[in-house]
């Protein structure tokens, strides 16, 4: 749409990882990357010990592994030997408790220490991890214990009482509840004391790269929320993206804003930062765009990882208030989870000074598999190219066949061949999925996009949002970038609502930026904005509305605008954020 690439200067501060992408990307192999991690003593490969144990048995010893800045503004750090020996404590804490290899264990809290502590704890314990998140209602927090078998919940006296105490007859599977804080209600017991009973040494139990090691739910913005079983040789694929698609360097400030009840949370929240004995921060607030331009100015952040609507929050209250911070030590941003509209891109250039990179990847990938690299210049709109070892293509076909479409440009679904270490091992209780998501050597993301002649990937929307308008396929994201072109919006959801002549006609949902009111004048101009952007293709409808549902983790929830505009049944919205 006529966006120019943002050229990079080659004079940072320092040296990107990835310096020429098509050299290492023809001579990557995931074998050979291998050698970038430590290995247990007695052989085999745990998460915990590549993210915590080998640094805290080197130069890194003393470093920082977790700044944790809670909302009383009171930080708590704990260095990588602190952080060693607490998740030891935890590993015996369970142990003490019989649970074991493969045995799930969950937490439903925000972001406290105790969350980095319980999540790697039972990983050295070769436990199973999995994330609430903590802001889910009872019903939706019961039926991800079930659906996981969780044997050992983590959460706070609070969340029990709200949450789960009135549940806990229906999950006979949940044997032990710890709660952080005095006073634990009855049926759960405390983890400060539960702690202080266990030691700090703890040997970590042989383990296989294809032990199972973490159960996450994906977001819920199709339909129910599917646990995506991943395992230990993930960690390979963790460390590897970061120093690709983040950049990381050891020595670096590290903030990643996803929710730890999030898949991004985790991946790069907790296990790919510390692989890289970088200091991580974590903000137990929630979004505020001057509390956040506070903490990478307070904590001199240097790589940020952030997602498209907080980009966009902070986009509507405007470049002047970045520029007000001093965020001099800020080297590299990255954002993923929702389309990144190419606006927000070129407004990162100008309010911080860096482009935003955009990158993608999903539950079931585990790690980040297409992205934008910090040598390479940004073709804003764009969510780059495959990782070094991450083969990808657009195909089209269904179930019982598919084949790479010729055509260069053509759209297609997004797909991926078999093979990196972060592959999702399993659909928890759901083999028929699983089994379907792989059709003749790929595997099928659900995602449509394009691949333009140089290998950069685009895309379109998600197969069950995609429109079909008079003859033509409408990729909403197209839709929504071109409308946020104009100066009076802030977002957009673009939906196909049934017309008996078009088949579908395009409606925009619209959310308009501060100072700007909506007027049917405002309405009558963003049509003809959109007609001259798009053609053919551009919304017949725009609605106003300044609070656009989003699920928890930030995406826009498309199919609960389509439900709603056309009176029919909301279905699974156990992961809709609520008053914002
Ligand atoms: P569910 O599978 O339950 O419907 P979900 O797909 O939103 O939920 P996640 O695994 O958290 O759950 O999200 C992955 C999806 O998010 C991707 O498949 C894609 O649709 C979208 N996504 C992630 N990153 C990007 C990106 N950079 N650009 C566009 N879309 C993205
Ligand atoms: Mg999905």
């Amino acid at each position: 749409m006529g966006w120019e690439p943002i050229r990079k200067r080659r004079t940072g501060p320092v040296e990107p990882n990835l310096v020429d992408y098509e050299r290492v990307y023809a001579g990557f192999s995931w074998d050979e990357a291998r050698s970038q991690l430590t290995g247990l003593p007695g052989g085999g490969l745990n998460i915990a010990y590549e993210a915590v144990d080998r640094h805290a048995a080197g130069a890194s010893r003393d470093r920082g592994a977790l700044r944790c800045r809670g909302r009383g503004g009171h930080t708590t750090e704990l260095t990588y030997d602190e952080l060693r020996r607490a998740t030891n404590r935890f590993a015996n804490v369970l142990r003490e408790l019989g649970a074991g290899k493969g045995d799930r264990v969950a937490t439903l809290l925000g972001r406290v220490p105790e969350l980095y502590v319980t999540a790697i704890g039972a990983l050295k314990n070769t436990s199973v991890y999995a994330p609430l998140f903590s802001a889910f209602g009872p019903e939706p927090v019961r039926e991800r214990l079930r659906l996981g078998d969780v044997r050992v919940l983590v959460t706070t006296p609070q969340l029990y009482r709200k949450r789960v105490a009135q549940l806990r007859d229906s999950l006979p599977a949940l044997e032990h509840v710890l709660v952080i804080g005095d006073d634990p209600p009855a049926g759960t017991r405390s983890f400060a004391e539960a702690m202080a009973r266990a030691g700090d040494e703890f040997t970590i139990p042989p383990t296989s790269p294809d032990d199972m090691a973490l159960l996450h739910f994906t977001s819920g913005t199709t339909g129910k929320p599917k646990g995506a079983v991943h395992v230990h040789g993930a960690v390979l694929a963790h460390h590897v993206t970061a120093a690709y698609a983040l950049d990381l360097h050891a020595g670096d400030v590290y903030w990643c804003t996803a929710d730890p009840g999030w898949v991004t949370g985790t991946s790069y929240g907790i296990i790919a930062p510390l692989t890289h004995g970088v200091t991580v921060i974590v903000d137990a607030s929630d979004f505020d765009s001057h509390g956040w331009y506070e903490v990478l100015q307070d904590e001199r952040v240097t790589v940020w990882y952030t997602a498209p609507t907080a980009l966009r929050m902070l986009m509507r209250s405007g470049a002047e208030l970045a520029k007000r911070y001093d965020l001099s030590a800020l080297r590299f941003v990255a954002s993923v989870g929702e389309p990144l509209n190419p606006e927000v891109v070129v407004w990162g250039q100008e309010a911080l000074g860096l482009p935003v990179h955009d990158n993608w990847w999903q539950t079931e990938t585990g790690a980040i598999m297409i992205s934008n690299y910090a040598a390479e210049d940004v073709r804003p709109g764009s969510m780059g190219r495959p990782i070094p070892g991450v083969e990808a293509g657009i195909v089209t076909g269904d179930g019982d066949g598919v084949t790479e479409v010729g055509d260069p440009e053509a759209v297609g679904e997004l797909a991926l061949r078999p093979g990196w270490p972060s592959m999702f091992r399993g659909y928890l209780h759901d083999d028929k999925r699983y089994a379907e998501s792989f059709v003749d050597g790929w595997y099928l993301t659900g995602d449509l996009a394009r691949r333009d002649p140089d290998g950069y990937y685009w895309f379109v929307g998600r197969a069950d949002d995609v429109i079909k308008s008079a003859g033509h396929l409408v990729g909403p994201f197209e839709v929504e970038s071109a409308l946020m072109e104009h100066p009076a919006v802030a977002e957009a959801g673009v939906i196909g609502k049934p017309d008996p002549v078009v088949g579908e006609v395009v409606k925009a949902f619209v959310t308009l930026r501060e100072g700007h009111d909506p007027t049917e004048e405002l309405r009558a101009e963003l049509v003809a904005f959109g007609r001259r952007r798009l053609g053919a293709v551009a919304p017949k409808e725009i609605a106003f509305d300044q609070h656009l549902p989003h699920t928890r983790s930030g995406k826009v929830m498309r199919r609960l605008l389509k439900s709603r505009e056309l009176g029919l049944p909301e279905g699974d919205t156990s992961t809709l954020e609520v008053g914002r």
